[in-house]
């Protein structure tokens, strides 16, 4: 069977990481992005240049309408899709609970809570035997923030993360039947960009040694994880989750 991998946020980090070695592993990749077109088109060419299929499309997850022309562009461009990873997240500025606004609040909720949903809604709809599809599998970036609950930094996006976590079991058991495997992966501390949104763009450096390993994580032992979980060699594992985090 062909192949098609959507990765939603993959112009960056560890969407991008991840969208590299789809494309080694034998995908024909969707690289979604919302703004940064120029890292994007980055990406693509690179798996171009290996020889492998790509498009990049532009998509903010948190909008509906958005979402479907993804993946209708995605129908068109690449085939039917077989793998989602529902990697595009963000987080805002650190801050306690009590200073948090409303809007604030949406921002967050409606792309990491949202998006997921929205995607992993057109994703099913293609894959689902019940619709005639053949099958996929579903992979969620949540956090060991859903865990740990992210205090003083930021709760909002840790309880983002909660509820993919939530949504990853409920999910993978209602199209367990219909050869939908959905499986999450909860990152530690990883050397990406998105530090720098919550204002502390060396925050690893500061948070390592509270992790056992003593260090960070690189955006491509993410990937690795990833890609694993939508093989065949988890083909017996559905509503679960790896925990990337170097044992924090
Ligand atoms: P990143 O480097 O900040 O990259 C974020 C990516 O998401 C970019 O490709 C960005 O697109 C895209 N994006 C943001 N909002 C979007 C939207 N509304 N619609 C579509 N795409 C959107 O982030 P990262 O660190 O790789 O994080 C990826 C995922 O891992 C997130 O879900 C994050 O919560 C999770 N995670 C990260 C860490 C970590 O330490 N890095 C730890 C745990 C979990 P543009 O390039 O166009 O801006």
């Amino acid at each position: 069977m062909k192949k098609v991998i959507v990765i939603t946020g993959g112009s960056r980090g560890i969407g991008a990481a991840t969208a590299y070695l789809a494309a080694e592993r034998g995908y024909a990749v969707c690289v979604n992005y919302l703004h940064n077109r120029e890292a994007a088109k980055s990406v693509i060419e690179s798996i171009e240049q290996l020889g492998s299929k790509a498009v990049a499309v532009a998509a903010d997850v948190a909008c509906e309408t958005d979402v479907i022309n993804l993946f209708n562009t995605v129908d068109e461009q690449l085939g039917k899709v077989t793998a989602l990873v529902n990697n595009a997240g963000i987080l805002e500025q650190q801050m306690r609970v009590e200073n948090m606004d409303a809007a604030r609040l949406h921002r967050i909720f409606a792309t990491n809570i949202i998006g997921g949903f929205l995607c992993a809604r057109e994703a099913v709809k293609r894959m689902s035997t019940k619709y005639g599809g053949a099958g996929g599998a579903i992979v969620n970036v949540s956090s060991g923030a859903s865990r740990l609950g992210s205090p003083n930094e930021y709760v909002d996006y840790a309880a983002s993360k909660g509820a993919i976590d939530t949504m990853t079991v409920g999910l993978a058991k209602e199209v367990a039947e219909e050869g939908i495997r959905v499986n999450a992966v909860r990152p530690g501390f990883i050397d990406t960009d998105i530090h720098a949104s919550g204002g502390e763009p060396n925050r690893i450096e500061r948070v390592k040694e509270f992790v056992p390993m003593k260090r960070g994580g690189q955006a491509i032992e993410v990937a690795k994880a990833i890609l694993w979980l939508l093989s065949d060699e988890a083909s017996y594992t559905t509503g679960s989750f790896i925990d990337v985090t170097g044992g924090k």
